[in-house]
């Protein structure tokens, strides 16, 4: 990385931030609340402007004094051209529709902006610098647990995004039939049943209590049986979303992202459990699956790689 590249990944509750060194080092490290998710889609044009007006006080308020900025990475949750930056459309953050981000933002900031999928973003920063620098290969699938669940794919060395930018929406593999109403517009998605968003409704459904996801992994750490259940019920539904992408692509790294990996000691063995159930043994064997060694800080780091053009596809 050149010294001058700000990026910023951003979700569906929160949206992170920080100026990038050649090192991979992050400066300035920031953390706002979005609000994405929530905004009404009743008044496109509107919601669209917010959206537009708080990623811009984002970046002002993180270039702040500093001169050297020369581009601006950007990770969005949704279908997204990578190549122009147009968010087609995103299912947690359903106000934005057809929206050439990457441009409005250029224009509005004077910066160069790129725009990539949030999970292809953080697929490249885990690779790169995270679990990548670890393993013996050269594929890896990243996925990031949070408001929807993002997936991004390292294949040979380089990110995989099909051929309209859409490959591994890895949160709306389909994992239950007829399974609940998801976001995308479909139903049984992964996402609908491992995400933060679904731990947090599980929860609430068991014993109804309405807490947030960092209250749950707390309350699993603390022994709480519901608590621990919803969590280890996500990690078995993740494990049928991998088995199902190893049948496909026969990749031998999985690394697991975002807040509900901190819940790593109940995610992990019902992530194999699913394996176990669902694989052939000999499949199952070549399975790896890692806790992510960037965390949050993965998403930002592949959207400066991007940005900066150090990685292609
Ligand atoms: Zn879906």
């Amino acid at each position: 990385l050149s010294r001058d590249i700000l990026a910023i990944d951003i979700g569906g509750t929160n949206m992170r931030g920080a100026i990038v060194d050649h090192q991979g080092c992050l400066h300035r490290l920031d953390c706002q609340p979005s609000g994405f998710a929530k905004l009404p889609v009743t008044d496109l044009t509107t919601s669209n402007q917010i959206i537009t007006n708080r990623i811009c006080s984002f970046i002002d308020s993180l270039i702040g004094k500093q001169t050297v900025i020369r581009k601006i990475g950007i990770g969005f949750p949704g279908f997204i051209h990578g190549h122009n930056g147009v968010i087609i459309a995103s299912p947690n953050i359903p106000s934005l529709l057809n929206y050439p981000l990457a441009g409005t933002l250029s224009r509005l900031s004077g910066y160069q902006v790129t725009v990539h999928n949030d999970g292809l973003c953080a697929a490249v920063g885990e690779y790169h610098f995270g679990i990548g620098t670890r393993i013996d290969s050269d594929s890896l699938l990243h996925s990031t647990l949070g408001t929807g669940i993002g997936g991004g794919l390292i294949l040979g060395g380089k990110p995989y995004s099909g051929e309209s930018g859409m490959a591994l929406e890895f949160g709306h593999i389909k994992v239950e039939y007829p399974g609940q109403a998801c976001g995308c517009g479909s139903s049984g998605c992964l996402e609908t049943r491992a995400s933060a968003t679904a731990v947090v409704r599980d929860y609430k459904q068991r014993c109804g209590h309405i807490r947030t996801a960092e209250q749950i992994f707390q309350l699993a750490t603390d022994s709480d049986k519901t608590a621990r259940e919803v969590i280890a019920q996500a990690g078995w539904f993740l494990g049928i979303g991998i088995a199902q992408t190893a049948c496909i692509l026969d990749v031998g790294h999985y690394s697991i992202g975002g807040g509900l990996a901190n819940a790593w000691s109940l995610l992990e063995p019902a992530i194999h459990a699913a394996l176990a159930e669902k694989l052939f043994a000999a499949q199952c064997s070549q399975i790896h699956i890692h806790k992510s060694l960037c965390m949050d800080e993965a998403g930002i780091l592949g959207a400066a790689l991007l940005a900066n053009e150090q990685v292609h596809y």
